[in-house]
């Protein structure tokens, strides 16, 4: 039976390092402060933005939260992210996603000064990590390589597949394995013969935002699976990419859903505001 990853321990744990690193930022006299900013009263997105303030509380790092109408214009957006990129006492800028439909997110997130954008996703942070150069790195696939390399995972000279390229996940996760010197294969919704090629993977990282689509015909004994899909299944419970029953047999280890990937991208968040001071001197 495969060794279960677990994501809420890892992140746990993370979270408690990071505790320490601003405890001792603070005893030097430097105070962090994430901006999260929600536009609308999207369910998830509500959900999300309390954990990220509630992550900030644990570690002991401020929020500032700022919950604008749904009617805002981007206009105004604009301008309180432009204020937010000369406050010296922000140093981090989250803009919760998805935007409602009449804000254009590729402009939003092109305001963040590159030097407070926590989630990593400005092209110049996109740009930084594909050069190997300082930058925020986007957090769901920065705490994949967490979860692999704290579980004691090798990943330099395995096959990795990553089977999914959004900006987002796919595309950074694979720049990402690629630093850490594993040969990778990038997947998507194009790729001729997918079982034959995921087959391939020793690492397989799943993010194709379709539930339990990824049973053991996708999968080599004894691979390393990682999903990254938060859905839900037909009973209306929250399931991965991966289906989770199937596979587990058949490979190494596996992350679950809930409590695997998810809990990380928090962490990380946390992390790359910690980061932020090194970034900003
Ligand atoms: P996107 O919808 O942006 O991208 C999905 C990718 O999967 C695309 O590249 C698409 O290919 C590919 N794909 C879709 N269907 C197939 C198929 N049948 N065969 C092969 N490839 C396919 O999704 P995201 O990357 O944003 O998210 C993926 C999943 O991860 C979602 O479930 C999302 O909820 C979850 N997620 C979880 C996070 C976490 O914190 N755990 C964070 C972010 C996302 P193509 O490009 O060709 O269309």
């Amino acid at each position: 039976m495969a060794t279960i990853i677990d994501g809420k321990a890892i992140s746990l744990q993370i979270k408690d390092e990071l505790k320490e690193r601003a405890a001792a930022l603070k005893a030097s006299g430097i105070e962090i402060a994430l901006a999260v900013i929600q536009v609308g009263d999207n369910p998830a997105s509500c959900v999300y933005v309390r954990n990220k303030k509630k992550g900030c509380e644990y570690i002991g790092i401020g929020s500032l939260s700022f919950e604008l109408p749904e009617e805002t214009t981007q206009e105004e957006l604009l301008a309180l992210i432009g204020e937010l990129n000369e406050r010296a006492d922000v140093n981090g800028i989250l803009v919760q996603l998805p935007l409602p439909a009449h804000i254009d997110e590729d402009t939003v997130i092109k305001a963040i000064d590159p030097k407070k954008d926590v989630d990593g996703f400005h092209p110049q942070s996109v740009g930084a990590l594909c050069i190997g150069q300082p930058g925020f790195v986007s957090c769901t696939p920065a705490g994949i390589i967490q979860l692999l390399k704290r579980s004691g995972i090798e990943i330099a000279g395995k096959e990795c597949v990553v089977l999914g390229r959004s900006n987002i996940v796919g595309k950074p996760m694979a720049l990402l394995l690629l630093r850490e010197n594993a040969t990778v294969t990038i997947a998507h919704s194009k790729t001729k013969n997918l079982k034959e090629v995921t087959k391939r993977a020793d690492i397989l990282i799943v993010a194709v935002g379709r539930p339990k689509m990824v049973t053991k015909d996708y999968v080599k004994e004894g691979a390393v699976v990682i999903d990254v899909g938060i859905n839900r299944d037909e009973n209306n419970k929250m399931c991965g990419d991966v289906d989770f029953d199937d596979v587990a047999p058949v490979c190494s280890a596996i992350t679950p859903v809930p409590g695997g990937v998810g809990p990380m991208t928090i962490a990380m968040l946390l992390n790359n505001c910690i980061e932020s001071v090194n970034l900003q001197r």
